[in-house]
């Protein structure tokens, strides 16, 4: 099992691995906080900024160039039997009306308990991506590497399809949430350590601007940026052309369905927020449509 931690999306950071295209790995996740927060008297504040959002890896992907796409099936994700969630300071909507304060929350039986209520969880991975060829990007940031996306949807039996930018992809995730909601208000999810297995897949030659999500009913684009109206254009324009280049349709037909089939829905956007706002948009999947082929 990999478990060697590190801070950053980088071409610089060594493999922790090396398979081939095909391989299945297994990777045990720290949680966000670098599992440094142990009881709920422990504040975030008095935490090592340091070494947050680790992610495990990298590994390295026999094959992989730039220009083709790493394909990443979530086989599954198990998660530890307590998690962390907190308020930051100067994060999200309501952080002047709130205070500073950790929560430990037990899980038993995949059902989480908050104070007298008690909800299912549904693992998901925060941080996963592939490393970017111009730029280091701590793994608190996303970007069309991946990165923090914090989407919701990013969970077992799900697939993420990565524009690959260097050589071997250098793939790597972490930050496991036990249960998230849209946005992620606060700035938290329910933050745990865990396990997570992959397979990971090159596919040759296919151009992708940002990482693609397939569900079991929908194909969606995923893009981020500071403010919603650039986020929304990226988010839009990766998908219209990869409804133009697999549908042969033109770039207002694609628009037109985009409008009428499409869901735009938030991954992370607790502003105010030092993080970019990440937003998904989903178009049903169409027998024989694929946007892309594996
Ligand atoms: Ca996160
Ligand atoms: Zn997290």
């Amino acid at each position: 099992m990999i478990d060697q931690v590190v801070y950053t999306f980088s071409a610089k950071n060594a493999p922790t691995e090396t398979v081939s295209s095909g391989a299945t790995v297994v990777l045990r996740t720290m949680d966000c906080f670098s599992n440094q927060i142990k009881s709920s008297d422990q504040l975030v504040t008095s935490i090592d900024f340091d070494h947050i959002n680790p992610a495990t890896g990298p590994v390295y992907v026999e094959s992989a160039m730039p220009g083709d796409v790493l394909k990443v099936e979530i086989l599954d994700v198990t998660v530890d039997s307590a998690g962390t969630t907190t308020t930051l300071p100067d994060n999200g909507p309501l952080f002047e009306n709130v205070e500073t304060r950790t929560k430990i929350i037990r899980i038993k039986d995949n059902i989480a308990s908050f104070n007298d209520v008690t909800f299912p969880i549904d693992p998901m991975i925060g941080v996963i991506g592939v490393a970017p060829c111009d730029k280091e990007v701590p793994c608190g940031y996303p970007g069309n590497h991946g990165g923090n996306m914090d989407n919701h949807l990013i969970k077992k039996g799900a697939t993420l399809y990565f524009p690959v930018q260097v050589e071997g992809a250098l793939f790597q995730c972490g930050d496991i949430h036990a249960v998230m909601g849209d946005c992620e208000l606060c700035g938290t999810g329910l933050e745990i350590a865990g396990i997570i297995t992959v397979k990971l897949t090159v596919i040759k030659e296919f151009k992708l601007g940002w990482p693609l999500l397939e569900t079991a009913d929908k194909w969606f684009s995923i893009a981020s940026a500071p403010d919603y109206n650039t986020a929304l254009k990226n988010v839009s324009l990766e998908m219209q052309d990869l409804i133009c280049r697999t549908y042969g349709w033109d770039k207002t037909d694609a628009y037109l369905y985009m409008s009428i089939q499409g869901d735009v829905e938030i991954c992370q956007a607790c502003q105010p927020c030092l993080v970019d706002m990440i937003l998904r948009l989903g178009i049903p999947k169409q027998d024989g449509r694929p946007l892309i082929q594996s």
